[in-house]
């Protein structure tokens, strides 16, 4: 008897499918709702629809949002008895239902380099690692963003990838640490245009996976973006992934910021094991993502994070085979020598090794310059950070 076959999934379908499942992963450890013991709701974070309905659960008009999206956004404002153009008893009457909040920094350091990091503490005790590097020949430079406490990843490079995740941080939590980190250096009300600003730039570069986390963080970023508050554009936010193919095609789709790739090898072997994530998407579908992206048809550059291991991925060969996998891509090469942490089981390449690496990437016609360690000292540079944070017991399946 011949068997009926059903027919074959097409990769969309696939795709489809795995998005489906990362999302269902990522609910399971969805951070605790924005919302104060007394019962306040905190305001950052919502987008503006939101907003507009927290307001008509209080009784009070749409118009009402846009003022406070200014105060909140714009003038950097937490307390409703200052803003102005609000009336007192409505003033008080906000005060009653809600807050603006902003992560508690438990902890400020600063570099001898000037680089500096915050541990924050969220309202339920967990703790993430944000970092402020200021750009060595202008007066600006980047904030280095958490998107989760702890990861699921373990990259073996990587101290944040030793601390299991405990749980995603939610958008008011994640554009919380911009405004914190804002706060610190008084940078409120936001500047206009092409007025100089040293906050200038986010890199959702620190604790997590931001695609493993993705309907916060495009929440969040689309927060950042809007014209009327914060208002960085696209191009100065930078995603960074290991490589979680399906969520990559979204994130080019719908917000179409900057693309970086964590990348460390040319090499299904040894990606396998330095990035473990290369066992469920290998290089070839992580390059196939990449030119798909929609920002990178654009001429605006993927970068691609090469963090320099000595004698494992450093070699000329390995130099020659990423300029063969990202040929024909706008595309720009960050070599990091290996910040080392407790324990850490690498070293980092030698100066030669790393030269004779950008050399051969740099005559293939890419940029490819050599990351200088901002923040050793305070444990703030690439794949240092970690927290004390733990998982009290895993989320129901
Ligand atoms: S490099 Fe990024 S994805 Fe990998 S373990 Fe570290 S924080 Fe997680």
């Amino acid at each position: 008897m011949n068997a009926i076959l059903p027919p074959p999934a097409s990769v969309a379908d696939l795709t489809e499918a795995e998005r489906t499942r990362i999302l269902a992963k990522t609910a399971r450890f969805a951070p605790p709702p924005a919302r104060t013991a007394d019962g306040r709701t905190d305001l950052v974070g919502l987008t503006r629809e939101e907003l507009v309905a927290e307001l008509d659960r209080i009784g009070e008009k749409p118009f009402r949002a846009k003022q406070l999206w200014h105060w909140i956004y714009h003038q950097g404002a937490t307390d409703f008895a200052r803003m102005s153009t609000i009336a007192k008893p409505m003033q008080a009457k906000l005060a009653e239902h809600f807050i603006v909040g902003r992560p508690e920094a438990a902890v400020v350091q600063t570099s001898t380099d000037e680089t500096r990091k915050w541990l924050f503490r969220f309202r339920d005790g967990q703790e993430a690692e944000t970092v402020y590097i200021p750009d060595r020949h202008e007066d600006r430079g980047a904030v280095c963003i958490s998107s989760q406490v702890g990861c699921t990843l373990a990259c073996r490079f990587c101290h944040t990838g030793t601390q299991a995740l405990v749980r995603n941080l939610g958008a008011a939590e994640i554009v919380g640490q911009f405004m914190a980190a804002r706060d610190s250096y008084n940078e409120w009300p936001s500047p206009k245009g092409e007025t100089p600003r040293l906050l200038s730039t986010i890199v959702l570069m620190g604790m997590g996976e931001p695609l493993y986390n993705y309907e916060n963080v495009a929440k969040a970023m689309t927060i950042v973006m809007d014209n009327e508050g914060i208002a960085l554009s696209r191009r100065r936010i930078t995603l960074s992934t290991s490589g979680v193919v399906p969520m990559m095609d979204r994130c080019g789709e719908e917000l179409g910021v900057n693309l970086a790739v964590s990348l460390h090898a040319v090499r299904d072997d040894l990606r396998d094991e330095i990035v473990p994530l290369n066992r469920k998407y290998p290089i070839a579908e992580l390059m196939a993502a990449c030119r798909r992206y929609p920002a990178a048809s654009n001429a605006r550059r993927i970068t691609f994070e090469y963090v320099m291991l000595k004698d494992l991925n450093d070699s000329e060969a390995d130099a020659r085979e990423l300029v063969r996998l990202i040929a024909g891509l706008p595309a720009k090469v960050n070599l990091i020598p290996f910040n080392p942490w407790p324990g850490s089981p690498y070293e980092t390449s030698t100066p030669a090794a790393i030269d004779r690496f950008s050399r051969i990437v740099m005559d293939a016609g890419f940029s490819s310059p050599v990351r200088t360690p901002r923040g050793r000292d305070i444990l703030a540079a690439c794949g240092q950070l970690k927290t004390e944070s733990r998982r009290e017991r895993p989320p129901a399946r």
